[in-house]
C-alpha cells in the first residue's frame, strides 16, 4: 500500500504527493486512517441500507471542495486531518463491531483519496473471515487504472455524478475537468458490473452500480445532460438514483445561484426527463427530502 502513497497519483489530481513525509498533496491527508465517522446508517437506497443498515466509513477531507457539501466538517482540506486519524487495528475494531450487529454492508464513502487504505481494510476484514457487501461511494472523480485496482474488492459502484459542464465544476467543485473524468469513470464501473443488481435474502444489492444525481438549483440543463449522458452512453437499464435533498445551509462561498433549495418547478423538469429517456430503474428521491439530510458530524452517529 504504502508504495502508492509515496509518489500518489491514486486520483485525477496527480500531485506527485509523498504522502507518508509531510510533503501532502490537495487532499491534505497522510498514509494513515483518516476517518471521520463510522456508524450503520439506514437512509441510503433500500438496496444499499438493506435490512439491517450498511456500516458507513466516512473517510476525511476530499479530492473535490464542493462550495456546497452537506458534510464540510470533515470533507474541508483546510481542517487538521491528523484529529481524525485511527491506527488500523482501531479502524478494524469499529467496522467489524459494527458488522457483528448484523449489518451485512460495508460503504466506504469519498474514498478517491483512500484507495489503498480501502483495499487494505477489506483484505483484513477477509483475513478475519468479514465478508461484507463493499459499496463504493464516490464522488466519480477517480481515475480508470485506480478503479481498475478495486475491480476484485468492491461489489457495488454508488458514484455520484454531479456535472456535465466544465465551468460549473471548476466553480462548484475546483476541477475542470470533472465532466470528462467523471464520464470515463462511470464507463468503466459499467464496464466492471453492468446494470444488473442483484438483492439478497435481506434486501442488499450484493453486486451492481448505482449512479447518482444530486440536481442543483438554477442548474437543470446540467441534470438533463447529466440524465442523456447516462442514456446515450451508458444504458437506460442502469440503476439511477435522483437526488433532491440539496439546502443551501451548506454554501461556504459566494454563489447566490445556488442559495435557495430545489423548486417544484424544477425538479419536475428532470423528473419528465427521466421518463422520456424512458429509464427502467430510477429511485426517486421525495422533493421534501431536504430537511431530512442534515448530517452533524459533531454526534456519534450524524444523521439522527
Ligand atoms: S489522492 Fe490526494 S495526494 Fe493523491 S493525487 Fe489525489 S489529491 Fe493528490
Amino acid at each position: 500500500m504504502k508504495t502508492k502513497l509515496l509518489n500518489c497519483n491514486i486520483c485525477p489530481r496527480n500531485c506527485n504527493a509523498n504522502r507518508t513525509q509531510k510533503n501532502k498533496g490537495y487532499c491534505n491527508t497522510g498514509k494513515g486512517y483518516y476517518i471521520a465517522s463510522v456508524f450503520s446508517h439506514q437512509g441510503e437506497e433500500p438496496p444499499i441500507s438493506g435490512k439491517n443498515g450498511i456500516c458507513n466509513v466516512f473517510f476525511a477531507h476530499c479530492n473535490l471542495q464542493c462550495v456546497y457539501c452537506q458534510n464540510y466538517q470533515i470533507s474541508n482540506n483546510k481542517i487538521n486531518a491528523n484529529k481524525f486519524e485511527f491506527s488500523f487495528e482501531e479502524t478494524i475494531k469499529k467496522i467489524t463491531n459494527i458488522l457483528d450487529t448484523g449489518v451485512e454492508a460495508l460503504g466506504f464513502v469519498s474514498p478517491s483519496h483512500f484507495v489503498p487504505q480501502t483495499i487494505e481494510i477489506i483484505k483484513e476484514l477477509k483475513s478475519r473471515k468479514y465478508f461484507p457487501i463493499t459499496v463504493f461511494n464516490t464522488n466519480s472523480y477517480d481515475k480508470i487504472e485506480t478503479l481498475q485496482e478495486l475491480e476484485p474488492y468492491i461489489d457495488v459502484y454508488l458514484p455520484d455524478l454531479k456535472y456535465a459542464f466544465n465551468d460549473i465544476s471548476l466553480k462548484y467543485s475546483g476541477a475542470k475537468n470533472y465532466p470528462q473524468i467523471a464520464f470515463a469513470s462511470i464507463r468503466e464501473m459499467y464496464k466492471q458490473k453492468g446494470s444488473g443488481l442483484f438483492i439478497n435474502k435481506n434486501g442488499y444489492a450484493e453486486s451492481g452500480l448505482i449512479i447518482r444525481h444530486l440536481v442543483l438549483p438554477n442548474n437543470i440543463n446540467n441534470s438533463v445532460e447529466i440524465l442523456r449522458f447516462i442514456a446515450s452512453e451508458i444504458s437506460t437499464d442502469v440503476h439511477i438514483s435522483v437526488m433532491s435533498q440539496y439546502n443551501p445551509q451548506f454554501l461556504q462561498k459566494e454563489t447566490p445561484e445556488l442559495n435557495r433549495p430545489l423548486t417544484f418547478q424544477e425538479y419536475n423538469v428532470v423528473l419528465q426527463e427521466i421518463e422520456k429517456l424512458n429509464f427502467t430503474n430510477a429511485f426517486i428521491q421525495e422533493l421534501e427530502s431536504k430537511d431530512n439530510y442534515l448530517p452533524d458530524f459533531e454526534k456519534e452517529k450524524p444523521f439522527e
